[in-house]
């Protein structure tokens, strides 16, 4: 096992709010939200950025944003989300595990990529909710 914070995600080793993996793809709440909802979408492979994945592994990234976004907006009672990927120390990436943001947004709520820190509990719940409408939409 490397050092790497997402690689102990997707192996367990650390806990994370999982709401959907497949064979490539592994889904959980960021711990930090810029709103509620905030999902990180990594690939199961670890490669430092988008670049170094292979094509199979981006393209099922973007399959599970097509799948899950809109799905995951809903489950929040949002309306738009914005996607983001930080690509590269120098662009902000703090994980150097590629991660897709999806950040669900309200009509009306300035959209602020300000950090917020909901307790364990409130991340569970918002996981649940999300789970719960990603299963009923199969
Ligand atoms: P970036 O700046 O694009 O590399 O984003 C990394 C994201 O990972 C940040 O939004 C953090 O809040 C989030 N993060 C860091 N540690 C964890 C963790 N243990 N579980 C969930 N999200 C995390
Ligand atoms: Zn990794």
């Amino acid at each position: 096992m490397n050092d790497c914070l997402f690689c102990k995600i997707v192996a367990g080793i650390i806990p994370s709010h999982k709401i959907f993996e497949n064979d490539r793809v592994f889904a959980f709440l960021d711990i930090g939200p810029v709103s509620p909802g905030h999902t990180l979408v990594i690939t199961k492979a670890h490669a430092e950025n988008l670049a170094a994945n292979t094509v199979e592994d981006a393209c099922a990234l973007m399959v599970a944003i097509h799948d899950l976004a809109l799905k995951i907006t809903q489950a929040v009672g949002a309306q738009g989300y914005n996607l983001g990927m930080n690509h590269g120390v120098a662009a902000g990436q703090d994980v150097l595990h590629t991660h897709l943001h999806i950040m669900p947004r309200q009509e009306g709520v300035a959209r602020e990529f300000k950090k917020t820190h909901p307790s364990q509990e409130e991340l569970a719940k918002v996981a649940e909710m999300i789970r719960v409408q990603l299963n009923s939409a199969n």
